[in-house]
């Protein structure tokens, strides 16, 4: 593999010292000379004095991630397996909890290798390449996390180019090619995985907390609204909590079937539930006009997103969202706000909540929070990889 020494600007360099994993194309004076991803990069200060070694892998957030701090540091075989078993080691409860079958093993530089995820989904494994560059250690990687697990199969997303979009594929790795769906569980509810069908498997493993909450502590006699809803899975566990009915609302053709599907592998009659394929900011709309209500309402919109009428960021939209929500939101319900946009904190995005309210002149009670569960590893080096932000919301009439 090649090497380049990368010269790291004079007011980045305490940054790296301290720890910082991702290599910003700003923090770098030569960063023309970067051109094959994979390369193998050591960061130095003004003076040469090395900083840290890692690779060069282009991805929207940056030019690659540092993986050691030890010159003498080699790539190889050994380096990832050690890596991987600390990852495992970490993570003995998920393995021994017979009804969560699916969990996160590996999270990127939370583990120590940005640009890598490694996910279980009852005995397979799913790898997420998030640029060629990672993807350049493939065989090391791939051969440590074989020595490391038993497993069924090994499958694989390939996430290349700049903004982490799937490239299509046969997903397969190694091992048995499995039975799709798969069926795996998730604190006793069943979701039906497919590794083979695309960028997304049907289940997003981060909301796991948010959904047992949900279905523990808040679903029970409400009428529940899910927005966004792709495979339903928080409708499954607010039936599975007691919700009186649950509608799912999504854009996608494919989200009614799947839906259905999670439904049915819990037992859930979904002929008693409502399933709408339309844009969520139509259906508002039309649930203003029926002056359709609910107590309960998930709102979990992608950081960014284009429908034919609608341009939606949740950097500048969530505010607009929330005050539409709270219109058909009962007095006394129940808002959960949630984003994974890796734009703004917790802070800011309380402050779209306070001024949503405000505008609405409704009065609200921050109820609880959540941000990535424990298998989704982050470092205090990065808190920026601790992108998700849940907020449990009671709308209250002080009007
Ligand atoms: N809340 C889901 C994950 C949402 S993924 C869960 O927990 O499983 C984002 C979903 O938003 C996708 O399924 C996509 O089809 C849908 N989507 C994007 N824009 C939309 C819009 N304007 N109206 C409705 N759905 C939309």
């Amino acid at each position: 593999m090649q090497e380049l020494r990368l010269k790291v600007r004079a007011n980045f360099v305490n940054k790296y010292k301290s720890g910082f994993p991702l290599i910003l194309s700003d923090a770098v004076v030569n960063v023309k000379e970067l051109k094959e991803e994979g390369t193998i990069v050591r960061l130095v200060d003004e003076k040469n004095t090395f900083i840290a070694k890692g690779y060069f892998g282009k991805q929207n957030k940056g030019y690659g991630w540092v993986l050691s701090k030890n010159e003498q540091e080699n790539f190889d075989k050994r380096f990832f397996k050690n890596k991987i078993i600390a990852a495992i080691n970490r993570r003995e409860q998920f393995y021994a909890d017979d009804s969560t079958t699916a969990f996160r093993i590996f999270n990127g530089e939370g583990d120590g290798i940005g640009g890598l995820t490694i996910d279980f989904f009852a005995d397979f494994y799913l790898i997420n390449w998030y640029s060629k560059g990672i993807y350049r250690f493939r065989n090391e990687i791939l051969e440590a996390l074989q020595e490391s697990v038993d497993y069924k199969g090994i499958y694989q997303k390939k996430r290349f180019d700049a903004k982490g979009q799937y490239v299509e594929d046969d997903d397969f790795v190694t091992g048995e090619r499995g039975e799709f769906p798969l069926i795996v569980k998730e604190n006793g509810v069943q979701f039906a995985v497919y590794l083979n069908e695309g960028a997304m498997v049907g289940v997003f493993l981060d909301q796991r907390e948010v959904r047992k909450t949900i279905r523990d502590k808040y679903a029970k006699d409400t009428n529940m609204l899910n927005t966004f809803s792709y495979t339903g899975a928080f409708s499954v566990f607010a039936a599975l909590g007691g919700a009186t009915k649950t509608t799912s609302v999504d854009l996608a053709n494919r989200s009614k079937p799947k839906t259905i599907e999670q439904f049915s592998l819990n037992a859930i009659d979904y002929e008693a539930q409502d399933i709408i394929v339309e844009d969520v900011f139509q259906y508002f709309k039309y649930a203003g006009r029926k002056g359709l209500k609910f107590d309960l309402v998930v709102l979990d919109p992608p950081s960014f997103a284009r429908s034919k009428k609608v341009v939606f960021s949740a950097e500048k939209d969530y505010k607009k969202l929330l005050i539409e929500t709270v219109a058909i939101t009962e007095d006394n319900g129940v808002i959960v706000a949630s984003t994974n946009s890796s734009a703004f904190g917790m802070k800011k995005f309380k402050s779209f909540i306070q001024q949503a309210f405000a505008e609405t002149g409704y009065k609200y009670q921050l109820l609880e929070e959540f941000s990535l569960p424990e298998d989704y590893r982050t470092i205090r080096e990065y808190p920026e990889g601790n992108y998700l932000k849940v907020v449990f919301i009671r709308k209250v009439n002080g009007k």
